[in-house]
């Protein structure tokens, strides 16, 4: 039987009669006794807020002179916007990250009354073996310490989101290509592909998309090897390199650290560090652009911030922690300050935007954001490649997120596909915050399509 038409998206019924929005507005005079002022939660839940909502840390000022007007935009909080694009285009965010965001999908699984199995991997696909459709998942489940048993779930519909293969070195040196099994893994340990692999193995899943691609960034090289922390989380990510430069072992620039805005940039930087010799690489700043740095990524308490009070004292440090040739190292950076143009006065640094202001005649330039690094005190951030997951994943009809049968070129009755082990999504590159939108998009679908199936097999609970 289909779900009764009433309890079906209840959230879409609300919003249409909720009366339209009035314009934000910031009183003259707050009234810190006032509710009227609190922020409000965004409908989405109680952690997840239009940024608009958010107060801007302050900013030193650089050059001297009145911010330019984007900065201006960004800064003045009185400004009434209805919507308003942060740096690098994001208009939404979640309250406390990934870790709030987990908090507030138990609590919605909870009052659901889904249960929830944890240290328990799946291991098959159950199968109908007249019409081929899938009918529950094997998994081994370990639910007190030690104890490993076999258990069976049976379900009207089954929605795989395990992940991709980046947590497997083996897979990724397959598929990535050699030097990929040394990346860090900035997530979980257990997206190890077994799920894809399954997949392929018990109802002949298609694969799509671009396997020898991924999400990497740049990553502190003094991470832990094989997987994330989860209370440090994505402190680890070091994307502040735009607004400085970014120096091999060997004491030379390898990429051009501002050909983009930093969501289009930082999730391919990574590679181009996996490249380097050793797969490392030093972050370089000075005085007028450290205190732009985020301060989630490179506080002292998450990075070994690597400091001096000249270049040469800078690359004598940085050599006691991997620089082979701090020489080069002074002569690069020297070189690049050399670069930097003066421009005709008419060009502003400015973060927020793509500024124009750019190197002249370097092999490898830097073609925004490019300020001399000459003004003590000087700071470096030693970094490695981290990655966050992998492209390639499984064929499915995009309307419904059903997977496709390689054999048949037909959906698989009862199962879908969502998150990471869809393929087809991102192919090279990956623009900020479009992985979460992705597993929401294709999340809904695959859960109304399986809701739907699951209600007219009559199989909502488990056997
Ligand atoms: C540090 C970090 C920061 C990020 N920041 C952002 C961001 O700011 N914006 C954004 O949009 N995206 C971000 N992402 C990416 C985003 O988190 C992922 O795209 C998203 O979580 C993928 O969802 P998923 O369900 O496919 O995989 P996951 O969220 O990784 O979940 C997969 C789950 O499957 C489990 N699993 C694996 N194999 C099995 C098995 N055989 N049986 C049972 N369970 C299994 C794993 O343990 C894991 O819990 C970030 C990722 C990381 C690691």
């Amino acid at each position: 039987m289909p779900l009764p038409q009433k309890n079906r998206y209840p959230r879409n019924r609300q919003r249409q009669r909720r009366p339209q929005r009035r314009p934000l507005r910031r009183p003259n005079k707050p009234n810190p006794k006032s509710n009227r002022n609190r922020q409000k939660p965004h409908h989405l839940g109680r952690r997840q807020h239009l940024l608009h909502s958010r107060r801007l840390p302050h900013r030193p000022q650089w050059p001297p002179g009145p911010p330019p007007a984007s900065q201006q935009h960004r800064r003045n909080t009185s400004i009434p916007h209805r919507h308003i694009k942060f740096w690098g285009g994001l208009a939404l965010k979640t309250q406390d990250g990934g870790k709030g965001l987990v908090e507030d999908e138990l609590r919605a699984v909870k009052n659901a009354g889904v249960d929830v199995f944890f240290d328990t991997a799946a291991t098959g696909l159950l199968t109908d073996p007249t019409s081929g459709a899938v009918i529950g998942v094997e998994a081994v489940n370990n639910d007190s310490v030690g104890v490993y048993k076999k258990i069976t779930i049976a379900a009207g519909a089954v929605v795989l989101a395990a992940g991709g293969f980046e947590a497997s070195p083996q897979l990724r040196a397959q598929w990535l290509g050699p030097g990929w099994d040394c990346a860090r893994v900035r997530g979980t340990p257990y997206n190890t592909g077994e799920m894809l692999r399954i997949a392929q193995r018990d109802v002949s899943a298609k694969t799509a998309g671009d396997w020898s691609g991924c999400h990497c960034v740049a990553w502190d090289a003094d991470a832990p090897v094989d997987s994330g922390d989860r209370e440090v989380s994505n402190e680890f990510t070091k994307s502040g390199y735009p607004l400085g430069i970014m120096v091999n072992r060997d004491g030379e620039r390898f990429v051009d650290e501002g050909f983009d805005m930093r969501n289009y940039t930082y999730a391919i930087i990574g590679r181009r560090v996996l490249q380097q010799p050793g797969q490392v690489a030093f972050q370089v700043w000075d005085a007028r652009t450290v205190a732009w740095l985020r301060e989630e990524e490179y506080r002292g308490k998450v990075v070994r911030r690597i400091e001096g009070a000249s270049l040469e004292e800078l690359a004598e440090k940085c050599a006691e922690v991997g620089l082979a040739d701090p020489g080069r190292f002074v002569e690069c950076v020297k070189e690049y300050n050399a670069s930097v143009e003066d421009g005709d006065g008419q060009k502003r640094w400015d973060p927020a935007v793509k500024d124009g202001l750019a190197t002249k005649g370097l092999a490898v330039p830097k073609s925004n954001w490019a300020l001399p690094i000459d003004k003590a005190p000087f700071l470096a951030v030693k970094v490695t490649a981290g990655i966050t997951f992998t492209f390639g994943g499984l064929a499915v009809n995009p309307e419904t997120a059903a997977v496709i049968s390689e054999t048949t070129n037909d959906e698989v009755p009862g199962l879908y596909c969502v998150g990471e082990m869809l393929g087809g999504i991102f192919y090279d590159n990956y623009p900020g915050g479009s992985g979460l939108t992705s597993g929401t998009v294709f999340g809904r679908r695959a859960g109304r399509a399986a809701a739907e199936r699951a209600g007219k097999s009559g199989r909502l609970e488990p056997l």
